[in-house]
């Protein structure tokens, strides 16, 4: 599943093709992703995109009068491709915008668990985004904001901080290493955490998310990057997808445990 490090990537990669560009039309080749694809997605014609922006996991593509939003769900891709040496699809490539550079947007997922949504109001008023906490890698998250919320909660600080309410775009992966960095056990009861710790907690949320940004976001599952580029920050992992495997600190084992239907992994040594 991409998370906020791979979105940021893909809009990243796909943005200097698209910023400024019309698209002339659109190619749909299924009704229904996740949800059904708008009609106004089929219909497109003659549309400037402003601006490509993400929020959370979603891309936003920002046009004159409109946007769409876009959810990758598990197996969602945003590839740019040349149109005149790929003019052939697979089974899988669902939503081509064929923009006026020669050049396409594609949109493949292998699952159908992403979806479109075209919004004709304030896309920040979206009923998706706007229920959305504050983006990790702004100001607005900081120490005493997340301390606000674990002082008074009686719940996992893993659990917490996976709260898109809270903070967006924080997933398992990046809750896993970032309280591994913090020498934070996952099962900690989120208001024993003092602000020292919180304060700990909240600067390795951001490095280790800007460190994956840097290194293309992490390929999992046969996660592919636009272009079957592969990020490779997974070779920097501590715990995350590391079971039975040696601890590069302490030499101790990796733990993993189910932990509110998702796999938690962490090491009993260094974390408290
Ligand atoms: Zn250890």
């Amino acid at each position: 599943m991409p998370e906020l490090p791979e979105v940021e990537v893909i809009k990243n990669m796909i943005k200097p093709f698209l910023k400024g560009k019309i698209i002339n039309y659109s190619i749909v080749r299924t009704k229904k992703l996740k949800y059904i694809i708008p009609i106004n997605i089929f219909k497109i014609k003659n549309k400037k995109i402003l601006d490509i922006k993400r929020r959370g996991r979603y891309i936003i593509i920002i046009l004159l009068k409109n946007t769409i939003i876009i959810h990758l769900g598990m197996t969602g891709i945003l590839s740019i491709i040349n149109n005149k040496n790929n003019i052939f699809y697979d089974k899988h490539d669902h939503i081509d915008l064929i923009i006026n550079n020669n050049f396409i947007l594609r949109y493949t997922d292998i699952r159908k668990f992403g979806f479109w949504i075209w919004e004709t109001k304030d896309y920040k008023k979206n009923i998706f985004l706007k229920k959305l906490g504050p983006e990790p890698l702004k100001n607005k998250f900081n120490n005493l904001y997340l301390y606000e919320f674990t002082k008074k909660k009686n719940i996992y600080i893993k659990t917490l901080i996976m709260d898109n309410k809270i903070v967006t775009g924080i997933g398992n992966i990046y809750a896993n290493e970032s309280l591994f960095l913090s020498k934070i056990s996952p099962f900690r009861i989120s208001h024993t955490l003092n602000l020292k710790e919180i304060t700990i907690l909240v600067k390795n949320i951001k490095y280790i998310l800007y460190k994956s940004i840097k290194y293309g976001g992490s390929t999992i599952n046969n996660y592919k990057l636009p272009n079957n580029n592969i990020g490779n920050f997974t070779q920097y992992f501590f715990v995350y997808g590391r079971k039975n495997k040696l601890c590069k600190i302490c030499k101790e084992q990796i733990i993993s445990k189910t932990q509110r239907n998702r796999s938690t992994f962490f090491c009993y040594k260094c974390q408290k």
